[in-house]
């Protein structure tokens, strides 16, 4: 696995964190998660969040309340009305499951035997994953789990994967009990770190691995202070990246051919014409060579999309049939569309957005293939990972409302906006090829830019909610679209 040492990493000053960021620190069992997160959050001054804590508490509860471990819809019942608040004290933090402190019960043999069946259900996953979205999804935080990363905060600023090998995790839990006074069997440690591990792994629902963009630390070899500082430059390394992004678009518009400029032109009129909104990236500034990934609602997505970025010149995956039809085909080649055959892989136009990428110019892809039902984004296909793993790219993520309908702006009902996420780049990749096949780092990419989807989804629901006719219409499509996915891409 690549371990990070700390001059592997830039020096740089801490205010480089913007004030919103949120870090997340996934890693199994003992890997020093709690320690290091805590001299994170006193370091750059953010709110620390052990959501380990959380799946504990409901596990003390379920224990107390005689509810069986494998009793999805009891654990469901018992969390879902009550409060579960992590409140910090003096360097600590203090557990409270209905207001009752619960910091120290949730230590025990018993419940740490337990936790990790409690926490395999989906039902239980997707309240906790929603509490921590809410305590988080305004910044400033620094959260450590199993799936942060992953799963509950897929465009966190920083992402770190601390590990360590199973020797040096018991010898540190072995000291940490001997500490409290506490009397363990060496072996039957090793076995139960083990056994979690396998567990959290394994499981269906959101399992512990690395996420492709997370920085990889193994703390086996490094000591306290190493491995607090190793983690705290990671914690800087994407911001000092976006720093380096050449953002001067006066520089950028010199160099676009003028028949781009003409298509921008023409873009930019009908996207002000609907009263398209910008949210994350106003500027229009985006790196070279980067791969700019939309979800797809409707046909009007790739001009209105191609209008809010205004440099560089940018190839799109367009469908094959599109470019056959007159004047369309030979306009889009123009503004340089690839054409891909959606049905299986399609080794040409691969190599041609890999060539364009590397050689630093930008591919706009929708990677769910199709389009898909509004407010239901994903599947994203695997074709987003192969591009990734050819040519490591960074990504966009970008997520687009409204544009549904005959006219985009869906009618009155939906508002048309355009919401840029932060560009995601593949630290860990070769680190998760190590587990993984090719075809499965593809599907764990996949996965990720669906829920970077959903989360930029949920921030624009934030600034307007989900009205009546998106939703009524989401589910109309959801059945419609669902055969159309399986007739296009029937193998
Ligand atoms: O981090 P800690 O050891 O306190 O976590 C206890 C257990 O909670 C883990 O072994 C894991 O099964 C579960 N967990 C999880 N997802 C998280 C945090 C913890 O499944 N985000």
């Amino acid at each position: 696995m690549t371990a990070y040492r700390p001059t592997d990493l830039p020096e740089c000053a801490p205010g480089l964190l913007p004030e919103d960021a949120v870090i997340a620190i996934d890693g199994p069992a003992g890997s020093g998660k709690s320690t290091t997160a805590r001299s994170l959050a006193d370091r750059f001054g953010l709110l620390y969040i052990d959501t380990g804590a959380m799946y504990r508490a409901l596990t003390q509860a379920a224990l107390s309340q005689k509810v069986a471990p494998d009793d999805e819809a009891g654990l469901v019942a018992l969390l879902a009305p009550a409060s579960l608040e992590l409140r910090p004290s003096k360097g600590d933090v203090t557990v409270l499951w209905n207001g009752q402190d619960v910091s120290q019960a949730i230590r025990t043999p018993e419940v740490e035997s337990l936790v990790s069946r409690v926490a395999s259900h989906p039902a239980v996953r997707q309240e906790m994953v929603a509490r921590q979205q809410a305590m988080g999804r305004r910044g400033g935080v620094v959260m450590e789990g199993r799936d942060i990363g992953s799963v509950v905060f897929p465009l966190a600023t920083a992402k770190i994967y601390l590990s360590a090998s199973l020797e040096a995790r018991v010898d540190r839990r072995f000291r940490q009990y001997k500490q409290r006074g506490r009397e363990v069997n060496r072996e039957e440690l090793t076995r139960d770190l083990a056994d979690r591990d396998r567990q959290d792994s394994q499981r269906e629902t959101s399992p512990l691995g690395i996420s492709p963009d997370a920085i990889v630390v193994d703390s086996s070899g490094l000591s306290l202070e190493q491995q607090n500082e190793t983690c705290a430059r990671a914690c800087l390394v994407n911001p000092a990246l976006d720093l380096e992004l050449d953002t001067d678009l006066s520089v950028a518009r010199l160099e676009i051919p003028m028949h781009y400029r003409f298509a921008y032109f023409v873009f930019r009129g009908l996207a002000r014409f609907f009263g398209l909104k910008q949210y994350g990236n106003e500027g229009g500034a985006l790196p070279r060579g980067c791969i700019i990934a939309v979800n797809h609602i409707s046909m009007w997505d790739p001009p209105l999309v191609g209008s809010t970025f205004h440099r560089f010149r940018v190839h799109t995956l367009t469908k094959a049939e599109l470019l056959k039809v007159w004047p369309m085909g030979p306009l889009f080649r123009m503004i340089d569309s690839i054409a891909i055959v959606r049905k299986g892989y399609d080794a040409n136009a691969f190599d041609e957005a890999k060539a364009a990428l590397d050689d630093g110019q930008n591919l706009l892809i929708f990677p769910e293939g199709t389009r898909r039902a509004i407010g239901h984004p994903g599947p994203v296909r695997n074709g987003l990972g192969i591009v990734v793993q050819a040519t490591m790219a960074p990504v966009v993520p970008v997520f687009i409302r409204g544009s549904y309908g005959k006219m985009p702006g869906g009618s009155q009902l939906s508002p048309l906006e355009v919401t840029f996420g932060p560009v995601m780049r593949w630290h860990g990749l070769s680190a998760l090829l190590e587990d993984n096949d090719s075809k499965q780092a593809s599907q764990i990419i996949g996965k990720l830019c669906e829920r970077a989807f959903c989360e930029l989804q949920a921030r624009s629901y934030e600034r307007f909610a989900e009205t009546e006719f998106e939703r009524e219409l989401g589910q109309v499509q959801l059945k419609k679209f669902a055969a159309r996915q399986r007739k296009v891409f029937r193998s």
